[in-house]
C-alpha cells in the first residue's frame, strides 16, 4: 500500500501551495489600474496615437466619477481630432512624469526594462550605487511587475518591483542617489472548511467540495499510510478538512496548509491534525499524539521506475563481475529531485567513490540511508544539515560508476544492508510524554472545531439543503 507515489510527498504538496499564490498579481493589477489611471489623468494626451487612444480616455474616466477633479464628463468630453493627438500637445504631456508598469518577460533583464521605459544604463548606476536592496533587481522573473516613475527629463524617479502579491521593494530618487525601502504585507489568516463524499475518485469529490487541488493531494498524503487511495477507495467515503486561507484586502490570495482533517474509509474513520514539535518539526498526528506517517517513505522518487533490485548476488553492469547490488535503482532522468525517505541528519554529502555525489543521512535507532550518483546536492545540503521527510537533497545524475542516470538508494539498519523495497518500515516517533499536554492544549481546539463542522452541516442539511455530495 506504500507503493503508489502521490502519496508519499505531503511536502512537495504544500510546496505546491505556496507556488500557488499568485505572484505579483493582486498588488500589480490594481496597481497597474491606478498607474493607468494617473497616467490617463496627467497627460491624457500624451500618446501620438490615433482615434483608440481616446476611447479608452473615456472609459477610465467613466469609472473615476468621484475623482475630485475638472475632469470631462463624457457628455461634454470632446474627441479631439486627428491632427490635435498628433501635434505640440505631445510636448505638452511629456513634462509631467509618467509611470509605467512593466510586466517581467521571459530573458529581461534590468537593462532591457530600463530600455524599453527609455530609461539608459546611467539610471541603472545611479540606482545601484550604494544601494544594497538593488541587488535584488537581478532576481527579476518572468511573471513580476515593476512600476517606473521618469521626470521630464527622462529620468528615473521611482521604481517599485513586486516580487509577488506580498513583496515589494520601492527605490525613490533622493539628492544623493536612491533611497530603497521593502514593504511586506502581512495576509489576514482565515479558517476554510470542506467537506465531501466520493462517488468516483478522492479527486473529482475534492473538487466538487471546493477543496483546491493541491489540498485534495496534501489529504491523501496525510491519510497515506492508511489508506492506499488508489486500492481502497470505496464509493460513499467521505473526508472533513480544515485549512488556511490568505487574504488580502479581503481578496484571497493563496491556501494555506491542513489544519485538521479526518476521512473515513469502508466506515472506518481517521483523524488528523496538523503539529509543530518543540524540536520545530511540522507532522500530522491522531488527536491522542501518535504520528499519522511511518519513519520512512518507500521510494526516495516519485513516479519512478526500478531499473535494477536489490540483490547481493549481481553480475555488476559496468564491473562485469558479481558484485552485491546493496540497494535499488530508480531510473529517471538527470535533474529529477531526490527526496530524503525521513527525517534525519546528513552525515555524508560529498563524493564517495563509485557512489560518485553521494548523500548518507543517520535516521536514529539504527536507520541510515544513501542516496548515489547525484547529478548535484540541493542548496543548503551539506554534510551537517538537518533534513525532514520528503525534503529535496539533490538532483538525478549519473556521477561515479553508472551507465545511465539514475538514483541508486540503499536502506540500512544496525550497519547492514536491507532491501528498500520490502524492508519493514517502522512508525514514525508520535509525541513525547513530556510534549504531550502542550499538544493537547494545541490542537484540541483544531479536532472539536472540525467535529462542530460536522454538526453545523448536519444543521443546514435538514433545513433544506443545497449540497450535493
Ligand atoms: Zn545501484
Amino acid at each position: 500500500m506504500l507503493m503508489n507515489p502521490i502519496i508519499n510527498n505531503y511536502k512537495k504538496a504544500r510546496s505546491a501551495v505556496l507556488e500557488q499564490i499568485p505572484r505579483g498579481h493582486l498588488i500589480a493589477a490594481a496597481s497597474l489600474a491606478v498607474c493607468l489611471l494617473l497616467m490617463l489623468i496627467l497627460t491624457p494626451e500624451r500618446e501620438a496615437s490615433p482615434i483608440a487612444e481616446p476611447v479608452a480616455i473615456i472609459n477610465a474616466m467613466n469609472s473615476t466619477a468621484a475623482i475630485d477633479s475638472p475632469i470631462p464628463t463624457s457628455q461634454n468630453f470632446e474627441l479631439p481630432n486627428a491632427d490635435a493627438l498628433f501635434t505640440p500637445i505631445i510636448e505638452e504631456a511629456s513634462s509631467e512624469p509618467t509611470w509605467q508598469e512593466m510586466t517581467i518577460k521571459s530573458g529581461d533583464n534590468l537593462s532591457s526594462m530600463f530600455a524599453r521605459a527609455g530609461l539608459n544604463d546611467r539610471d541603472l548606476y545611479e540606482l545601484f550605487d550604494g544601494n544594497k536592496n538593488a541587488k535584488d533587481l537581478r532576481s527579476i522573473a518572468p511573471g513580476q511587475k515593476m512600476a517606473i516613475l521618469v521626470d521630464k527629463q527622462g529620468k528615473l524617479q521611482e521604481l517599485t518591483y513586486f516580487k509577488n502579491v506580498l513583496e515589494s521593494l520601492k527605490f525613490t530618487r533622493g539628492t544623493i542617489g536612491f533611497a530603497s525601502e521593502a514593504i511586506t504585507l502581512k495576509p489576514e489568516v482565515r479558517r476554510s472548511f470542506r467537506e465531501g463524499i466520493i462517488n468516483s475518485s478522492l479527486f473529482m469529490a475534492g473538487k466538487q467540495a471546493g477543496l483546491p487541488n493541491n489540498l485534495t493531494m496534501e489529504l491523501a498524503n496525510i491519510f497515506g499510510f492508511d489508506i492506499d487511495f488508489a486500492l481502497d477507495i470505496q464509493k460513499g467515503d467521505s473526508f472533513k478538512v480544515m485549512y488556511e486561507e490568505q487574504y488580502l484586502d479581503n481578496k484571497k490570495i493563496g491556501t494555506g496548509a491542513i489544519l485538521s482533517a479526518s476521512f473515513t474509509n469502508d466506515g472506518k474513520t481517521f483523524s488528523a491534525v496538523r503539529y509543530t514539535t518543540k524540536d520545530g518539526i511540522t507532522h500530522y498526528f491522531t488527536p491522542d499524539g501518535k504520528a499519522m506517517n511511518k519513519a520512512f517513505l518507500r521510494m526516495p522518487i516519485e513516479f519512478a521506475r526500478i531499473s535494477s533490485g536489490f540483490n547481493l548476488n549481481r553480475l555488476h553492469p559496468v564491473l562485469n563481475t558479481i558484485r552485491a547490488h546493496k540497494g535499488t535503482d530508480y531510473a529517471a532522468s538527470t535533474g529529477t529531485p531526490i527526496r530524503s525517505t525521513g527525517d534525519g541528519k546528513v552525515i555524508l554529502a560529498g563524493r564517495k567513490g563509485g557512489y560518485g555525489n553521494c548523500v548518507i543521512i543517520q535516521h536514529g535507532q539504527g536507520y541510515e540511508t544513501l542516496y548515489g550518483h547525484m547529478n548535484n546536492f540541493a542548496k543548503g545540503i551539506n554534510t551537517g544539515t538537518r533534513v525532514s521527510q520528503g525534503q529535496v537533497i539533490g538532483y538525478v545524475g549519473q556521477t561515479g560508476l553508472a551507465t545511465g542516470p539514475h538514483l541508486h538508494y540503499e536502506f540500512h539498519v544496525n550497519g547492514e544492508v536491507r532491501n528498500p523495497v520490502t524492508v519493514s518500515l517502522p512508525q514514525a516517533i508520535g509525541i513525547a510524554g513530556n510534549e504531550k499536554d502542550h499538544f493537547l492544549a494545541t490542537t484540541q481546539a483544531l479536532v472539536a472545531q472540525l467535529e462542530d463542522l460536522d454538526h453545523a452541516n448536519h444543521l443546514a442539511m435538514t433545513e433544506g439543503n443545497t449540497k450535493s455530495n
